[in-house]
């Protein structure tokens, strides 16, 4: 199975992720944690997609595409995956087509979480409090939002058109939006 999970910062996208990527049987392969593990290794990779990361930007396509290309090479991609935060520009989406067609496979899902923006600013800073990221200053999640908007958002559209889209309430507790997810995607 090979899922891409959409929605904005703060859907609590991560969390369903690894928890519908585990019900799969699939690697939860999220770009978010891999650069953020890259910085704290204080790797190359994690230094040129800090600046952008702190400052609520999209690290550049060719870096970011570079880094999924490989991962998807990995052995535990065989049975598939499931993508957590790419493909997040048009670009990008370019570039995963590419790498699936040239493996003969195809997507069977784009999943969208659905959320309310206000509900998602409010956990963006509870978040900040909690973990200390770096990107969860107000005006950085501001900047996040914006650049979800303009350049995310507009691939929902594009997914839909190619009939892969489902979309899934994300507001309420993480339980019940969990059991709507497995609904919509496992039985599937
Ligand atoms: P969130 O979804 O809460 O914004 P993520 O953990 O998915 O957080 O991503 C954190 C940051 O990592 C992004 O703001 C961006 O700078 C970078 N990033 C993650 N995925 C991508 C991507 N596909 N393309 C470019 N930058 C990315």
């Amino acid at each position: 199975m090979r899922v891409v999970f959409m929605g904005p910062p703060g859907a609590g996208k991560g969390t369903q992720a690894a928890l519908l990527a585990a019900e799969l049987g699939v690697p939860h392969i999220s770009t978010g944690d891999i650069f953020r593990a890259n910085v704290a290794e204080g790797t190359a990779l994690g230094k040129e997609a800090q600046r952008y990361m702190d400052a609520g930007e999209y690290v550049p396509d060719t870096v970011t595409n570079a880094m999924v290309r490989d991962r998807l090479t990995h052995d535990d991609c065989r049975p598939g995956f499931l993508l957590d935060g790419y493909p997040r520009t048009v670009e990008q989406v370019a570039e995963l087509d590419a790498m699936l067609r040239s493996a003969g496979h195809a997507l069977d899902v784009v999943v969208e979480l659905t959320v309310e923006i206000d509900e998602v600013v409010g956990r963006l800073v509870k978040r900040a409090a909690e973990q200390g990221r770096t990107d969860d200053s107000e005006d950085v999640i501001r900047r996040r939002l914006e650049v979800y908007a303009e350049q995310t958002a507009p691939l929902l559209t594009t997914y839909s058109d190619r009939g892969l889209l489902v979309q899934v309430d994300g507001m309420g507790g993480v339980e019940d939006v969990t059991s709507r997810l497995l609904a919509v995607v496992v039985v599937d």
